[in-house]
């Protein structure tokens, strides 16, 4: 558990680590990048690197906080991993039934997994789920969200590495866009993100605009003409 710089939520929380690439949109991992880190540092947690492991004694964490707070469920991993049983995700999901004071933000790229588990899944209101969108070649996730039971879905473009044009958000809450940040990344166009907004505005869904990404992501901007919409 830590303070999150992740600018839609407040803290994170990662009862798993570690994770396998599966599209595009991993190709510069952050959580890769920053577990080689941890586990330089030495830190127990991170001693298997980017293996999947499941953390029993990270589970209880979120009992602990006195105020409610907006979590970020498993920045450093995919809670959907096929490596991690679904006993394990039925009780990271109970204790998010059990901290309803909680607001958690659930998102995976393994949506397909999502969907085959969801009936076994209990649903609470305080769990937002969401799937990454990167590019046009992962929208099926989108439907496979939709045919869950969770009261709120999002969608997270980011990093966003092409256009979505034409995009079903029947059903779908919000939708989170942001170019891709570091050295090597690549670069999101204008009309990519404005589409989005508009897709969002016609079929009224919330739309949340990030960063533009880049090297410096301050520096290069967070303008953008109806943020937070
Ligand atoms: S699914 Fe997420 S955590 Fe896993 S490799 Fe891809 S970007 Fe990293």
């Amino acid at each position: 558990m830590a303070q999150s710089s992740i600018e839609w939520t407040e803290m994170t929380w990662n009862p798993t680590t570690g994770c396998t690439k599966i599209s595009a949109g991993c190709k510069y991992c952050y959580a890769e990048v920053m577990t080689r880190r941890l586990q330089a540092m030495g830190i127990e947690k991170y001693k298997d690197g980017f293996a999947v492991r499941m953390h029993e004694d990270a589970l209880y964490i979120p009992f602990t906080w006195t105020k409610p707070k907006i979590v970020f469920v498993n920045s450093m991993s995919d809670l959907f991993h096929s490596h991690v049983p679904v006993e394990f995700i039925k009780k990271v999901f109970a204790v998010m039934n059990d901290t309803p004071q909680h607001t958690y933000q659930v998102l995976t790229k393994r949506a397909e997994r999502l969907f085959e588990l969801q009936n076994q899944l209990a649903w609470t209101d305080n769990i937002w789920m969401g799937v990454s969108i990167e590019d046009s070649r992962v929208t099926h996730r989108i439907d496979f969200l939709r045919q869950t039971n969770a009261k709120t879905k999002f969608l997270s473009c980011e990093p966003l590495i092409g256009p979505l044009i034409n995009l079903n958000l029947e059903n779908i809450n919000w939708v989170i866009v942001g170019g891709e940040s570091g050295r090597k990344a690549r670069p999101i166009k204008e009309w990519w993100a404005w589409d989005i907004r508009q897709q969002c505005a016609e079929q009224g869904v919330a739309f949340f605009f990030k960063q533009w990404g880049g090297i410096n992501k301050k520096k290069t901007g967070r303008e953008f003409g109806w943020k937070n919409l």
